[in-house]
């Protein structure tokens, strides 16, 4: 990513204000904070763009940190899958790896100094009373019966909570606070509960476990953040945020609030993800049709086409969905610029070219990459039988066909004029099973010397020399733009696009593509950008992923004729 370009936003704007006034004595410390609950998506590579994005361009520091005070959720794969994620988009947190775990102790004793000071208390009532004590926004809550107990009566059920003497649910740690402050989040909520699960880092040492709010601001302010950036949703926590550090008297970070990525066509909420990974509706978190940056990854994604695309989107304060050509319109830009062009049949039908020696086979010069001079070319072999795609041969064609039909002469890439001259079907099923063509040896090249001109032009490859590989083609993993969005009765899943995976088995590619290693990809010439799922590929069959089509084939779907073939 360009780094030399100056970004800016409205929260770039407040970080300079804060240097220009000499807040924090000038420093700049953000953090990423993940809870190791599912994969990362493509949402969570906006947050990570951007505070690890602020705290290089400001010469500041980025911490990673695990927010990891839900135990029941929570797993060691998932902290390994974030922090592969991270590194893979080029990001780097040094030693400042942390886990909001580590401080369960600073936070216990954070909430005896609440309790100490009054400002906190142990209440009885069942979760439902809680709720039915807070009031609405339209109605005032009321007081529970134990907010008026004694700092020494709190401290003592405080401690036996701590200690394992309740069950579950029995009692909580509540802020005290206002019970009919108009911020809902103000009435008095609850700070502590009583879990007895095991946590992946703590074991058994807690069965009481903090609430991300209380949990949250206290772990920024002990690591010293300057500026803790999260999304919208989290703009109601705020006053929280601001009263607990307030009590405590501690560091006091700035929270900033942005838009949350919506992305059309896909879901970005770890729990819906968990859901088709749960009910095997995908093959994994990494399914190449995955929003995940897992997914993105094995789909083909480069970690700078997803940082040029968060860069794109910019920043903002309301909420709105993106759509997903952007993201693959900024994958196409790069791979466009740096992918080596080969020649691959996905659809192979045979074709005969009845007037090239049986015996006979050349090496014709094809060009690596016409957008960059200096890849030079390749050879590939040419020989009397070829395969080209299905879709390039019409029987009948209608005018506006410019590829092969009987009679008609097209250019094969990189080789020939060939001239077709009938379809063979086969006897009992009726479907053509080869076409014969005639070339013109003075065509070598793809050019004609008598300047004959020909409209279409067909990638191919030799059929004997060509490798077998299995395809596989993938659409948008839901068919509607908010696909978050269900009819009456249903859920997201209704939406899925039962279409979004085509397997296709007998594809053949040039040979060069025997060498494809698991980070090389190939724009397949008028095909799209692929390239090999290291994941599925054996010894025999390789494997290659679609990582996106040529053009976005969507928008041909509502406007016929744009995007016409040759
Ligand atoms: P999800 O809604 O997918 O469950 P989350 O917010 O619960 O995500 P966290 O692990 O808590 O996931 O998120 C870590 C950070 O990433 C938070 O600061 C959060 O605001 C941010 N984040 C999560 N989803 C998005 C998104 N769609 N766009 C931008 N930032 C996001
Ligand atoms: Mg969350």
């Amino acid at each position: 990513m360009e780094t030399s370009k100056k970004i800016t936003n409205f929260i770039r704007e407040i970080i300079d204000a804060d240097i220009a006034s000499g807040k924090n004595q000038g420093r700049v410390h953000t953090r990423f904070p993940p809870e190791p609950n599912g994969y990362l998506h493509i949402g969570h590579a906006k947050a990570i763009c951007l505070s690890f994005g602020i705290a290089r361009d400001y010469k500041g520091l980025c911490n990673l940190r695990f927010d990891d005070t839900n135990p029941e959720t929570e797993e060691t794969e998932y902290v390994e899958s974030i922090k592969e994620d991270v590194r893979w988009l080029g990001f780097d947190w040094q030693e400042r790896e942390y886990y909001a775990s580590d401080y369960f102790e600073k936070l216990y004793a954070y909430a005896e100094e609440l309790i100490k000071k009054g400002k906190a208390y142990v209440c009885d009532l069942s979760q439902e009373e809680i709720r039915k004590y807070r009031g609405t926004l339209t109605e005032p809550g009321k007081n529970s019966p134990y907010r008026k107990r004694s700092v020494e009566e709190n401290l003592g059920l405080f401690r036996r909570m701590r200690a394992g003497e309740f069950e579950d649910g029995s009692r909580v740690l509540r802020a005290k606070i206002d019970m009919v402050s108009a911020h809902l989040i103000m009435r008095d909520p609850p700070l502590y509960r009583i879990k007895h699960i095991s946590h992946h880092r703590s074991g058994d040492k807690w069965c009481i476990y903090p609430m991300y709010d209380f949990a949250h601001c206290l772990s920024d302010s002990i690591e010293g953040i300057t500026h803790s950036i999260c999304t919208l949703e989290f703009a109601n926590n705020r006053p929280l945020y601001e009263w607990i550090l307030g009590q405590l008297e501690v560091h006091r970070p700035k929270q900033l609030e942005f838009a949350r990525l919506n992305l059309s066509h896909t879901v970005l909420s770890k729990r819906k993800l968990l859901q088709l990974v749960e009910e095997k509706l995908v093959s994994g978190w990494d399914d190449p049709r995955m929003p995940t940056l897992s997914g993105l990854r094995r789909r083909g994604y480069t970690p700078e086409s997803i940082k040029n695309f968060c860069e794109t989107i910019g920043v903002a304060k309301f909420n709105s969905i993106v759509d997903i050509v952007v993201l693959e319109n900024s994958l196409r830009e790069e791979l466009n610029k740096t992918c080596p062009r080969v020649m691959g049949v996905l659809r192979p039908l045979k074709v005969i070219i009845t007037n090239y020696p049986e015996d006979k086979q050349e090496l014709l010069d094809a060009v690596n990459n016409p957008e960059d001079e200096t890849c030079g070319v390749r050879k590939i072999p040419f020989s009397r039988t070829l395969y080209i795609e299905q879709d390039d041969f019409l029987e009948e064609p209608p005018k506006k066909f410019f590829r092969l039909a009987p009679g008609r002469e097209v250019r094969l890439r990189y080789a020939y004029f060939i001239k077709c001259l009938k379809a063979v079907k086969d006897e009992k099923t009726g479907r053509i099973s080869e076409v014969h063509c005639i070339y013109d040896p003075a065509t070598r090249g793809g050019d004609s010397p008598d300047g004959r001109k020909v409209k279409g032009t067909l990638h191919w490859v030799s059929a004997p020399h060509a490798i077998k590989a299995e395809i596989r083609l993938y659409d948008h993993l839901f068919t509607k733009r908010n696909a978050n969005e269900a009819e009456e009765g249903a859920d997201f899943k209704s939406n899925l696009n039962s279409d979004s995976l085509e397997i296709l088995t007998d594809c053949r590619l040039e040979p060069s593509l025997k060498e494809a290693g698991p980070q090389s990809r190939y724009q397949f010439e008028r095909m799209g950008y692929f390239c090999l799922d290291s994941k599925s590929s054996t010894g025999s069959l390789p494997v290659f992923n679609r990582i996106v089509a040529l053009r976005d084939s969507w928008a041909k779907v509502e406007k016929p004729g744009r995007n016409k073939k040759t």
